[in-house]
């Protein structure tokens, strides 16, 4: 653990004060340097692009991605490779897992891809309102026992703020191995008034080349686990 936040301490690809960039995240995105603005012609760029492919993914480019609890990385990592338009923000609060995440973005990350090592309770002190369009939680730790139930990521606590960040149409697409902590969720969506756009109990059943795999799920689905999925819209 020691060496991961040695290496956190000088990764390039981390920001240190992400309350300081509530409401401007999107000028973090720039390749080389994480200060200067996205010039317009990167702006018209985005626009202009159109990629049809993924509905999570598809109508309005340079769209804010944040991805929770990441883990090693890799979703976000392949991600916004394969969306170049896109911005992705993964945040993770193991001091290990952040740090091999980190090593990751900074060696083989693209210019749209920045990491968190903190916990997601702030989260609502570093995005301003309605800044986030799509908020992703992938083989979220299920916390089976009651006593432990606001820790997960689908507790009240957290929908709270994940509605505050995110724009009045985004979306939140969780993906879990976990039948206990998929129904918790779909109960907790459900309850808070978010409609419910799309959910699979197999997800995998089918090649969904859109949606990357996680660590979590690239195991899962060599085991021949079946893949919960569900999105909601806000
Ligand atoms: N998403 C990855 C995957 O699918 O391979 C990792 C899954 S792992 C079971 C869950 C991860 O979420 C862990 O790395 C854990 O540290 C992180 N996590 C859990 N609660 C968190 C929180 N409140 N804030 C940030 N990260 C969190």
């Amino acid at each position: 653990m020691g060496w991961a936040v040695e290496y956190l301490d000088e990764a390039e690809k981390l920001v240190r004060d992400p309350e300081a960039h509530a409401g401007q995240w999107k000028s973090l995105f720039t390749g080389d340097s994480q200060t200067d603005s996205l010039s317009t012609e990167d702006e018209q760029a985005a626009e202009t692009g159109n990629r049809t492919d993924s509905p999570l993914c598809s109508q309005v480019p340079g769209r804010l991605h944040v991805e929770v609890g990441t883990g090693k990385g890799g979703y976000s990592l392949q991600m916004a490779a394969l969306y170049p338009e896109e911005r992705f923000v993964a945040v993770e609060k193991n001091d290990s897992a952040a740090g091999i995440a980190a090593k990751k973005y900074d060696e083989e990350g693209t210019d749209n891809l920045l990491l968190i090592w903190n916990d997601a309770r702030f989260i609502d002190s570093w995005f301003a309102p309605e800044e986030v369009d799509v908020i992703h939680l992938n083989f979220s730790d299920p916390w089976p026992k009651n006593r432990n139930a606001k820790r997960r990521l689908s507790a009240d606590s957290f929908l709270r703020q994940y509605e505050k960040i995110l724009k009045p149409d985004g979306e939140l697409a969780m993906k879990t191995d976990n039948a206990r902590l998929f129904e918790y969720s779909l109960l907790q969506f459900s309850k808070a008034g978010w409609p419910l756009l799309d959910a699979s109990v197999d997800f995998r059943r089918e090649d969904h080349p859109e949606d990357a795999m996680t660590e979590y799920e690239s195991k899962f689905a060599a085991e021949g686990k079946p893949i919960y999925r569900a999105v909601w819209r806000r």
